[in-house]
C-alpha cells in the first residue's frame, strides 16, 4: 500500500501575524493595494515552501489561504453579492469584498457565525436570486502561481458545493434546487479549468457531511457528485470531511470519486465502526485524519502508528493519505517562538509546523520501521510522559477536593421561587431593577496604563490606584445615572478568560500562539496543562472597594468554567468534564470569598455554554449535562439570599430554554436586540420563570437608543415577563463602547425603566 504525508490546510497568518499586519495596513491606507496583493501573495508562496521543506510528500493546498474568509471568496468568486453594496457583475473589487466582510459606509456586513463546532467565524453568503456567474478562479490563480514560481503541482482546495449551500442562507425548500443548479455549473468550471492547468488532486472539503442529515440531503449529496464524475470524468476529487465520523457512510462512502478524507481523531469511534461494518472502496485513496487539527498536543507517534496500522488492516485502498484531522488553521503555527514555557511543557507542545513533521515522521516510520529517524517515536514517547509525570497533574488538594463532592455541592438548597423573596427582603431593589453586564470602556487611557505598567514603565501601586481612581469615577457614574445594582467595571481585565488563568493554577500562556478568531481578529487562547486549582483571590478586592463606595449592591463578576474551558486548548489525558469540574470547584471557592467578602450579588458569565455543544444533536444531552453541572457546581456555594446571576450573549434561546432554566441563576442577562421579536416569541411558547434581563439595546453599534425606543421594548416584553422577575439591561458588556454614548445610552435605558414603573 502507498502511504503519503500531505496536509490539508496550513495557517495563513504567519509566523509574527504578519498576514494581519497588511491586511489592516491596507484597511488603514498605510499599504496600497499593490503592495498588499505583492505581500499576501509572497506570504502565500512562503507557506508553501516553508511545508515542502518541512517533509510533507505532497506538498499540500493552496486555497486555504484568504484575505478575510474562504466561505467570502467563494461567494465572491460565484458573484453572490447582495444588492446592498455596490456591485456591477464581473470581478469583485477588494472594497466591495471588504465591505461585505466589515460594512460600509451606509451598509452592515454580512453575518458572522461560527464554523461548525470551533472558535473561527466565516461570513455567511446570502443568495437573492440573482444569476451567477464565475467572476475569477482564484485557485487557478494560486495553484498557477505555486507551479510557475515553485515548480509544485498542489492540490487545490475549495469547500465542496453541499457544506457551501447548508452554510448560505436565503433560499427555502423550493428554491434550493434552482440555487444549485446555477452553483454547479459554475464548481465544475472552476474544477475543469484547473484540471486544465495540470491539476492531479482537488481537495474539496465537506464538513457538513458530518452532521446529522436527512435522507434528502443524502440524495442531493450523491446527486452533486454524480454530476461532478458525469461532466468532469479525469478530475481526482479528494472529499474531504472533518470534526466527527461521516453521516451515512454505506451510501456516501461509495460516491463517485477518487479519494475520500476522514477524521480518525474527533470522528474516530464513529469512523472506525463505520470502516469495521462496510470496509473502504478499494477503488479510492483513503486518507487518515490522524494527527489532531484542533489541539496543541504533541502525538504519540507509537500510538498512532498502531491506529493507522489497524486502519490499513481493514480498509482496501490500494494508497493512504496520513493527514491532520482538519485544516491546521484552528492551531497556532510553531512553537518554536515560545521561550518561557517550561520545557515539560514545551516538550509535550505541537503546533502547525511541528505536526507538519509529525505526518510526515509517521509516514516514514510506517512505510519503513528500520527508518533511521525512528528515534522521533520514543522522543515522542517520552515527552508525553513527562507531561504526564508533572506535578501540575499530580495534585493532591484538587484530586481531595474532587473526592469529596456529593450531590448536594450540585444544588442550591432553597428552590427558586423561595429563594426570590428571601433575597428581595435582603436586597431591598425596586420593580425592573436596572444593571449593566460588568464592564465598562476599556478607553485609549485604560490600555496605555496598562502597557505601561506590562512593560515595568509604571509600579504595581501606580497601576493598581489608576484602577481604583477608575472604578470610583465610574461608581459615581452609575450613581448620578440612576442604576440599581452596580458594578466596578472590569479595567483590570483585558480578557475575560486570560485574567482568570493567569490567576488560578495548571494554566500557561504562550507569547505567539495566535489562532484567527474572525477576519483580522486573532486569539491566544490559554493552554490548561495541569490541574485547575485556586490559591488566591482573584475577583474579591476590586469589588470590595467599589461596594465600599456606594450604599447600592455592587455585583461581582466570574467568568464561567464552561467558557473558560472552551475559550482554552485543553489538556488530553482526562475528559474535558473533568477539567471543567476542576476550573467550577476553583471558581466556587472564588464566589465564596466573594460572599464572605460582603458581596451579596454574584455574576458568572456564561457566553459560551453554547459554542461547546456537539456537531451531533444526540450528542448534546451528555455535554448539557455535566455543562449544566458544572454552573451548578460554581455557584451552588451560596446562601440562600445571595442573588446569582448569569449572562449569555446571543444564545438561540429557543431550543437552549431547557439547559438554561437547568441552571438555576436567580437573575439571567441575555443579548437580544438582534433578535428581540424572536426571542418574545419563543417566550410566548415556553415560559421562563426565573430572572430575566433581555437586553435592551446594542452594544455592538455607537448609536444612543432614545427612551421612546426602549420604552416600546420593554413594554413588549411585559407581555412574556412578569414583573417580579424583570430586570433591565444592555446587551452586553461596554467596554468597546465610547464613555460618552454609554452614559448617555444607560440614562435613557434608566429614563424607560421608571417610565415602565410608573406605568406611563
Ligand atoms: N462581564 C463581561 C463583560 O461585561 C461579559 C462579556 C461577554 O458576555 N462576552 O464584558
Ligand atoms: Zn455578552
Amino acid at each position: 500500500m502507498k502511504l503519503i504525508s500531505t496536509s490539508i490546510g496550513y495557517p495563513y497568518i504567519g509566523k509574527n501575524r504578519e498576514w494581519k499586519r497588511y491586511l489592516e495596513g491596507y484597511w488603514n491606507n498605510r499599504i496600497s493595494e499593490d503592495e498588499f496583493r505583492q505581500e499576501m501573495k509572497r506570504m502565500r508562496l512562503g507557506n508553501l515552501k516553508h511545508q515542502q521543506a518541512l517533509g510533507l510528500d505532497f506538498v499540500t493546498v493552496v486555497g486555504d489561504f484568504t484575505f478575510y474568509d474562504r466561505m467570502l471568496d467563494l461567494a465572491t468568486m460565484f458573484g453572490m453579492v447582495p444588492n446592498r453594496y455596490e456591485y456591477a457583475g464581473g470581478s469583485v473589487n477588494l472594497s466591495t469584498y471588504f465591505a461585505m466582510a466589515r460594512g460600509a459606509k451606509g451598509v452592515v456586513a454580512c453575518e458572522m457565525t461560527k464554523w461548525f463546532n470551533t472558535n473561527y467565524h466565516y461570513i455567511v453568503p446570502e443568495y437573492e436570486g440573482e444569476s451567477l456567474q464565475l467572476t475569477n478562479n482564484y485557485l487557478l490563480d494560486y495553484f498557477t502561481e505555486a507551479k510557475e514560481e515553485l515548480g509544485l503541482i498542489t492540490k487545490p482546495t475549495i469547500i465542496g458545493p453541499f457544506t457551501f449551500v447548508k452554510l448560505t442562507k436565503g433560499y427555502d425548500s423550493k428554491t434550493i434546487a434552482e440555487f444549485l443548479l446555477k452553483l454547479m455549473p459554475l464548481y465544475i468550471k472552476t474544477f475543469r479549468q484547473l484540471c486544465d492547468a495540470g491539476a492531479e488532486w482537488i481537495q474539496v472539503e465537506e464538513p457538513a457531511l458530518v452532521l446529522s442529515l436527512t435522507n434528502d440531503e443524502v440524495q442531493l449529496v450523491k446527486e452533486i457528485y454524480r454530476q461532478f464524475s458525469e461532466q468532469l470524468p479525469s478530475a481526482r476529487i479528494m472529499l474531504q470531511t472533518y470534526f466527527e465520523g461521516l453521516f451515512a457512510y454505506e451510501e456516501l462512502s461509495n460516491l463517485p470519486v477518487a479519494g475520500l478524507g476522514l477524521d480518525f481523531v474527533h470522528g474516530e469511534e464513529e469512523n472506525m465502526a463505520s470502516l469495521q461494518m462496510h470496509g473502504f472502496p478499494a477503488d479510492k485513496v483513503l486518507g487518515i485524519g490522524i494527527i489532531n487539527g484542533r489541539d496543541i498536543w504533541r502525538a504519540n507517534l507509537a500510538e498512532k502508528t498502531s491506529k493507522v496500522e489497524a486502519i490499513m488492516a481493514i480498509c482496501s485502498a490500494n494508497e493512504v493519505w496520513i493527514q491532520s484531522s482538519c485544516s491546521l488553521q484552528h492551531v497556532p503555527v510553531t512553537k518554536q517562538s515560545e521561550n518561557k514555557l517550561e520545557s515539560t511543557l514545551k516538550e509535550a507542545l505541537s503546533f502547525a509546523d511541528e505536526k507538519i513533521i509529525e505526518l510526515s515522521q509517521l509516514t516514514s516510520y510506517i512505510s519503513d520501521k528500520h527508518w533511521s529517524g525512528n528515534k522521533c517515536v520514543s522522543e515522542s514517547m517520552t515527552a508525553i510522559e513527562a507531561l504526564a509525570l508533572d506535578k501540575a497533574r499530580k495534585n493532591k488538594q484538587v484530586e481531595d477536593l474532587i473526592s469529596q463532592l456529593g450531590p448536594a455541592h450540585f444544588k442550591r438548597p432553597m428552590i427558586y421561587s423561595n429563594r426570590r423573596q428571601l433575597q428581595q427582603k435582603v436586597l431591598q431593589l425596586p420593580d425592573y431593577p436596572t444593571t449593566t453586564i460588568g464592564s465598562f470602556p476599556q478607553s485609549a487611557e485604560v490600555k496605555k496604563i496598562r502597557k505601561a505598567w506590562r512593560n515595568n514603565e509604571i509600579t504595581t501601586p501606580e497601576y493598581k490606584q489608576f484602577l481604583r481612581n477608575e472604578t470610583a469615577r465610574w461608581i459615581e457614574i452609575q450613581e448620578d445615572i440612576g442604576l440599581d445594582v452596580l458594578v466596578h467595571g472590569e479595567f483590570e481585565r483585558t480578557d475575560m478568560v486570560e485574567f482568570f488563568g493567569e490567576k488560578l493554577e495548571g494554566f500557561a500562556f504562550t507569547d505567539n500562539g495566535w489562532v484567527v478568531s474572525y477576519g483580522s481578529r486573532c486569539v491566544k487562547p490559554p493552554i490548561i496543562y495541569g490541574d485547575v486549582e485556586w490559591t488566591v483571590e482573584m475577583t474579591v478586592e476590586e469589588v470590595v472597594e467599589a461596594q465600599k463606595l456606594t450604599n447600592k449592591h455592587v455585583k461581582g463578576m466570574l467568568t464561567g468554567p464552561v467558557t473558560i474551558l472552551n475559550w482554552s486548548f485543553t489538556r488530553d489525558d482526562i475528559a474535558r468534564e473533568q477539567v471543567a469540574k476542576q476550573i467550577a470547584l476553583a471558581l466556587r471557592q472564588e464566589v465564596k470569598a466573594l460572599e464572605e467578602a460582603g458581596i451579596s450579588i454574584i455574576q458568572v458569565d456564561e457566553p459560551a455554554l453554547r459554542e461547546g455543544l456537539p456537531l451531533r444533536k444526540e450528542k448534546w444531552d451528555s455535554y448539557l449535562t455535566w455543562a449544566v453541572d458544572t454552573f451548578k457546581l460554581t455557584t451552588s456555594v451560596v446562601k440562600n439570599q445571595t442573588q446569582i446571576h448569569t449572562h449569555m450573549c446571543y444564545c438561540e434561546f429557543n431550543d437552549f430554554i431547557e439547559p438554561i432554566r437547568a441552571l438555576d441563576a436567580d437573575v439571567l442577562s441575555i443579548e437580544t436586540s438582534r433578535s428581540h421579536g424572536e426571542l418574545i416569541q419563543s417566550l410566548k411558547h415556553n415560559r421562563y420563570d426565573l430572572g430575566i434581563g433581555l437586553g435592551v439595546y446594542d452594544i455592538h453599534s455607537p448609536r444612543v437608543p432614545s427612551v421612546e425606543e426602549i420604552t416600546s421594548i420593554l413594554h413588549d416584553s411585559k407581555a412574556v415577563i412578569a414583573k417580579d422577575q424583570f430586570w433591565v439591561n444592555p446587551d452586553c458588556g461596554l467596554k468597546t463602547r465610547k464613555e460618552e454614548e454609554t452614559v448617555a445610552s444607560l440614562q435613557n435605558m434608566v429614563q424607560a425603566a421608571k417610565r415602565l414603573r410608573e406605568n406611563k
